[in-house]
């Protein structure tokens, strides 16, 4: 898979050589390019911004700086990836459809965001994909663009070293993970729950399936089905 980022803070992205995107670089599985849009500007001041037409508070990021990167970057047949607080909302679902392309090439916005007709246009040519991270709203789309890269990247087929972790995650199933422990068996007054160390595999996944499902009723009750009925939940116990 190839990434491209367009960003008017290219250091913002030095993120991306850590952790998971880094290594599945090393892998081969990931190519990375982060562009500064600022190399498509042709002024002494390098401007990438203008007010808005119709008036009101903020800048808009210019069109022209885009137009020349996107011809550049020849991004026809790519999946444009667009962070904007009105965008999709990104689940896991949509990770890991942008997971199965080829090259996503992400628009990072700032100010009051990006000239709409940069959109309009990308639309002709590429798949446009307007995201949204949360119902928030952050500065840039640059911290929006490291959290979708590296939830994607984790889901190359060959990246995760034990794929059933991808499996056993939140979301995964439709429902929040089950609590986790390790050692030692007793912290601080607070006990791993005893069928945990059973040994009995049937009983472990039972119990962890319950949790799940408790947990989830507890704190997310809209990703259950509508059709699940209440009384088949453990409620979690205050630890
Ligand atoms: N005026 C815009 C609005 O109200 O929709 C918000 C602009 S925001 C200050 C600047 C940039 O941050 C956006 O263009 C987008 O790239 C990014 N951004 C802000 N919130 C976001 C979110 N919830 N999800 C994804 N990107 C976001």
């Amino acid at each position: 898979m190839r990434l491209d980022y367009l960003t008017i803070f290219p250091e913002y992205l030095d993120a991306l050589r850590l952790s998971l995107p880094g290594k599945a670089v090393d892998k081969g599985l990931l190519e990375l390019h982060v562009h500064d849009l600022r190399t498509w500007t042709h002024d002494r001041h390098r401007t990438v911004d203008d007010t808005p037409y119709g008036g009101g508070a903020g800048m808009v990021l210019k069109p022209e700086p885009f137009g020349e990167a996107l011809d550049e970057l020849a991004v026809d047949g790519a999946t444009v990836v667009v962070p904007t607080p009105a965008g999709r909302p990104f689940t896991q679902p949509l990770a890991r459809e942008l997971a199965t392309r080829e090259r996503l090439v992400f628009l990072c916005g700032r100010y009051e965001g990006i000239d709409q007709r940069v959109l309009d246009h990308v639309a002709t040519r590429a798949e446009l994909v307007e995201v949204s991270l949360g119902d928030y709203v952050l500065n840039g789309g640059e911290v929006a663009a490291l959290a979708m890269t590296e939830a994607v990247v984790r889901l190359l087929p060959g990246f995760m070293g034990n794929a059933a972790s991808l499996v056993e995650e939140s979301h995964e199933s439709g429902l929040l993970e089950h609590p986790v422990y390790t050692k030692p068996a007793a912290w601080r007054g607070h006990e791993v729950p005893p069928v945990l160390m059973s040994g009995n595999h049937g009983a472990i996944a039972a119990w962890r399936h319950d949790r799940a499902l408790a947990r989830t009723a507890e704190r997310r009750p809209d990703l259950l089905p509508a059709t699940a009925v209440a009384s088949e939940w453990v409620v979690e116990p205050a630890v």
